[in-house]
């Protein structure tokens, strides 16, 4: 069957001065309907610039997606028009960031802005209609008094209601597909886990897919169904959300489950532990593990060639060397020589 989104073998590079950005690097996943999907790393490893590339937003220059597939409903969203790319934005697949300010007009009522969202893309529906599936979408999302609220401008919300109007705003199009940008990074922890139990909540209810990225891999237990890591622009490791806590196999996996602060720790133990070193400049990477100068199980064969992915358990993927057999690495190394 096919699937709702599928990624495959996606590559966007950004041609500076300084060299290419390889910023991501050849990453491959699928999302189904109603599913809910993580694309986690620190920053920099290429999760945002995956959002930008499936939407078609990577800003050119200097950013170009060089190669692959982005298909929606089996169509390539990479070789769309810019008409049809308009159908699917904002209407079958549709987006919220960290601020929600940048996304709103702080200078018209948010009743203007939800109802020229659905009658921009929507044109069977009255203005009337519209409205009241606005205020019917804030309802939704847990807004008080929507009819009297929908009224109001986006500062007289306050962070949290802001992302609730965000998330109302994105889905009054019956979106397919939400993806979700750090949405409650700017939050504090009580909100931020109220938002995304309503993310979670709304995919349920109205079957739309999520791709949810984050920094904080403490996020996404019992939010997704699916985790991606990613590291240095390519997915390291990939596995159902409870496989990957319960056994992680990639090193870099490992680090980002120990260093989720622990609830029960705050404000008792603040030595939390992290990842020593940097994410890798990916300028010019040459091949090897991007991760090796800070994986403590590095080999030799780490230093030289990119780890190719292997299976790991069901649906369990994994790109590092410990899991590839003594004929894999031997041959690896002998390229390496010649
Ligand atoms: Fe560590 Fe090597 Fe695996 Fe990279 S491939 S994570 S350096 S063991
Ligand atoms: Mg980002």
């Amino acid at each position: 069957t096919a699937h709702l989104l599928e990624v495959k073998d996606l590559r966007t590079y950004f041609l500076t001065d300084a060299g290419i950005v390889k910023a991501v690097d050849g990453i491959s996943f699928t999302v189904d309907e109603g599913e809910t999907l993580a694309l986690v790393g620190e920053s920099g490893c290429g999760k945002s610039v995956t959002n930008l590339s499936i939407m078609r937003l990577v800003p050119s220059p200097p950013g170009k997606i060089v190669g692959g597939e982005v298909l929606f409903e089996g169509k390539d969203i990479l070789k769309l028009s810019e008409g049809e790319l308009r159908g699917i934005r904002g209407n079958k697949i549709s987006m919220i960031f960290q601020d929600p300010m940048t996304s709103l007009n702080p200078f018209l009522r948010i009743s203007t802005q939800m109802t020229e969202t659905i009658l921009l893309h929507n044109k069977d529906i009255t203005k009337k209609a519209a409205l009241q599936k606005s205020i019917e979408m804030l309802q939704l999302v847990g807004i008080p008094s929507p009819e009297k609220r929908i009224r109001n401008y986006p500062h007289q919300f306050s962070g949290g209601m802001r992302q609730r109007v965000m998330i109302a705003m994105a889905l009054s199009c019956n979106a397919q597909l939400l993806i979700a940008d750090e949405p409650t990074t700017a939050l504090d922890v009580t909100i931020q886990a109220q938002i995304l139990e309503l993310i979670k909540s709304l995919s349920t209810k109205l079957r739309t897919a999520v791709i949810l990225i984050t920094h904080d891999l403490g996020v996404v237990a019992g939010m997704c169904d699916v985790v991606c890591v990613m590291y240095a622009g390519r997915i390291v490791e990939k596995a159902m959300t409870d496989d990957l806590y319960a056994n992680p196999a990639h090193p870099y996996t490992e680090g980002l489950i120990n260093s989720v602060p622990r609830m029960d720790l705050r404000g008792k133990d603040e030595r939390l532990f992290s990842i020593e070193g940097q994410p890798p400049n990916v300028i010019d990477l040459p091949p090897c593990c991007p991760f090796h100068p800070r994986c403590h199980k590095a080999m030799d064969v780490c230093k030289h060639v990119y780890p190719p992915a292997v299976t790991v358990g069901t649906g369990h993927e994994t790109a590092c060397w410990l899991y590839n057999d003594e004929q894999t690495v031997a041959d690896a190394l002998a390229k390496v020589a010649e």
